[in-house]
């Protein structure tokens, strides 16, 4: 999107699309699965120099696990804090696996005529800020339950825990720009494409009350006031 977001807005990303927006430092983030068993891949890159970019391997180096959750922080490759997690109603996420791409989609799905995924999803909408398909290193796979095998390290996709509504909520460390998708691929989200739902400044706004949201596929706002989201404890 071209211009800031609104804070307090909820923003709806269509099932298989992505967007990216930018993100004051001090500002919270929350990306919100509204109907469940959706993923939505992230992305973070420092807004005033894109170099500097969200790293993996950085950041399960230093928290020495591979599963994070509240509060563990999101480190860059120049190991800098992008952002930290400060709020998870669901608790599995994927740190290890790439963003869905065409290949992805040929090589394990064995598709002709492959969807861009993620990946693609990700590249067209960072480009207006000046990143590079080559520059999209793994993304902070949200809601993504991948178990791992301790003792042979196998690998399996699973449909996420998260049921509608259930959120992860991070803290902007510097000024960011964030790429965010509702994943494009079968096999991560239960086996159906849903949407994903974003506010900036989540927890800052007025609570709304505590009756459940579902909004439509179609793109919809809801105003500050009229917030469907409680923060949770
Ligand atoms: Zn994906």
């Amino acid at each position: 999107m071209s211009s800031p977001p609104t804070p307090g807005t909820v923003y709806e990303i269509a099932p298989r699309t992505g967007v990216a927006f930018t993100v004051n430092k001090g500002q919270r983030l929350a990306v919100i699965d509204p109907r469940g068993e959706q993923v939505s891949d992230l992305l973070a890159f420092n807004r005033h120099d894109i170099d500097e970019v969200i790293s993996s391997g950085r950041t399960l180096d230093y928290a020495s696990r591979i599963f994070l959750t509240t509060p563990d922080p999101l480190y860059s490759n120049r190991s800098n804090v992008l952002l930290r997690i400060v709020e998870d109603t669901v608790g599995t996420h994927d740190f290890l696996l790439t963003p869905c791409s065409k290949d992805t989609f040929r090589i394990i799905y064995g598709d002709k005529e492959p969807h861009r995924g993620c990946f693609g999803n990700l590249a067209a909408a960072l480009e207006t800020f000046g990143v590079k398909e080559d520059h999209i290193p793994i993304a902070f796979n949200c809601f993504m339950n991948v178990p791992i095998n301790a003792a042979t390290g196998e690998l399996k996709v699973l449909p996420p825990k998260s049921k509608a509504n259930d959120h992860i909520t991070f803290v902007a460390e510097m000024d960011l720009v964030v790429g965010l998708t509702a994943c494009s691929a079968l096999q991560s989200n239960g086996g159906s494409f849903k949407p994903i739902h974003w506010i900036e400044n989540f927890g800052k706004m007025h609570r709304g009350d505590d009756s459940a949201c579902f909004l439509s596929h179609k793109q919809k706002t809801v105003g500050p006031s009229k917030n469907p989201y409680r923060k949770r404890a």
